[in-house]
């Protein structure tokens, strides 16, 4: 058992209950969804099948594969990976046909992306960059365990959060480093290979990188191992490339090949075909849930249709039985109108998720006073939220009988002491 396993935080039965398959991928217990992926054949030849054909093979599947994933959650062993194309290639053949009339995400622009003539809201062609990857100790424990999580940071965004807490990444498309997808598997690959215990796939936002994303997932799930000349391209984007880590090889395999668990950060503005095909090859989810069900969303993200994006999303996985948490960040001036609909939406619906009701929002990009992209329209979110502000939406958490508290407050209890022993 690694360090992981070892963390108190899994004491506390609401997280090890919604996040035992993750911690299980994570020790190298059982393989990730995208190595059950690998041993299903398709009916049909994914490469050469029109669109209409792939989505009625992904529908056929999916139940084969949710039985299998079922069968091996409770111990049966993994079948062998087919000799030929699997439903790995069924979700790749998918999200580059997506990509030719892109509807990744509600947008739904329409656009044809690997032509690259006209842009969606994203402002992508089929190019996908990677702003930075590394072993982030920033996220929840459970992710960030003892020796990070493996994060992947891409650039562009499908929302226009005004106060963005990383506008640097998400409000400049040409961040970064143009890469392709054996370049992030090799990102993949060699942040599992020190030791991170997961992979984290976040922006900007991911889901307008999805193409990019299943295909270095189906390389990963096919034996991939990177060159010299890929890890050294991968290389120019590792923020802590001049840090030692171990070699934890023996770490980063499943019955000898490798397995980690897939961990989507999204902002959960996803259409419901994105979804489909990220059930098959998501271990655990990471969404945010931002915004109340008034106009907040449009006039602090420019964003329609967003509470019912979300909460559809949501909805999903937790009736699909998946492993999730809910990241909420608490506005200033946005306590009753986007945190106390959130928290109750949650308490409604999904109870049992766990929640980081999250302190750390601070004035950025376009409300930040101090800076020239500041905007008068924002103002009322150009401050921290006060303690007070703080104090009553964990209180309405408390009140509502959430699973916050042992995520929220890990590294310091509400008064701001720190944390006692995590292990
Ligand atoms: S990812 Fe979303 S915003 Fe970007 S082109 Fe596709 S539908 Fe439009």
């Amino acid at each position: 058992m690694s360090d992981l396993a070892h963390l108190k935080i899994w004491d506390d039965r609401a997280i090890r209950d919604t996040l035992s398959w993750y911690l299980d991928v994570a020790e190298n217990r059982r393989p990730a969804k995208f190595r059950i992926a690998a041993t299903l054949s398709p009916e049909i030849d994914p490469v050469t099948s029109d669109e209409d054909a792939l989505w009625a093979e992904l529908d056929r599947l999916t139940p084969i594969f949710l039985g299998r994933w079922e069968a091996i959650r409770a111990g049966a062993p993994l079948p062998a990976t087919t000799d030929g194309l699997s439903l790995l290639e069924v979700c790749r053949e998918l999200v580059y046909r997506m990509l030719a009339h892109c509807n990744f995400c509600p947008w739904n622009c329409r656009v044809d992306r690997m032509a690259g003539a006209k842009f969606g809201a994203c402002k992508l062609a089929s190019a996908s960059r990677v702003s930075s990857h590394f072993h982030h100790t920033g996220e929840e424990l459970f992710y960030r365990g003892t020796e990070g999580s493996g994060t992947i940071f891409f650039t562009s965004c499908n929302m226009r959060c005004a106060f963005c807490q990383n506008g640097d990444i998400s409000t400049d498309k040409d961040n970064g480093e143009e890469t392709d997808p054996r370049t992030l598997a090799a990102m993949a690959w060699t942040l599992r290979h020190e030791g991170c215990h997961n992979i984290n796939w976040v922006g900007g936002e991911v889901v307008i990188h999805l193409h990019a994303i299943v295909d270095a997932i189906t390389l990963l799930g096919r034996d991939f191992t990177p060159t010299q000349a890929e890890l050294r391209r991968a290389r120019k984007t590792k923020a802590d490339r001049l840090f030692w880590f171990d070699d934890a090889s023996d770490k980063a395999l499943y019955e000898g090949k490798f397995n980690a668990p897939m961990l989507w950060n999204s902002n959960f503005f996803i259409t419901l075909e994105s979804m489909k095909i990220l059930r098959v090859l998501t271990d655990v989810w990471l969404p945010d849930f931002k915004f109340g069900p008034g106009r907040c969303a449009m006039t602090l993200a420019k964003t329609p249709w967003y509470w019912e994006t979300v909460t559809r999303n949501l909805a999903l996985i937790a009736d699909w039985g998946e492993d999730y948490s809910i990241r909420h960040l608490v506005m200033p001036n946005h306590v009753e109108c986007c945190t106390y609909p959130v928290l109750k939406w949650i308490a409604e619906r999904v109870p049992a998720a766990p929640i980081n009701v999250m302190a750390q929002f601070h004035p950025d990009n376009f409300c930040d006073p101090a800076s020239d992209k500041y905007r008068d329209r924002y103002a009322d979110i150009a401050r921290r939220p006060t303690p007070a502000e703080l104090e009553k939406s964990w209180r309405r958490a408390r009140e509502l009988g959430l699973k916050f508290e042992t995520t929220t407050f890990e590294r310091c209890d509400t008064l701001g002491m720190p944390a006692l022993l995590n292990m």
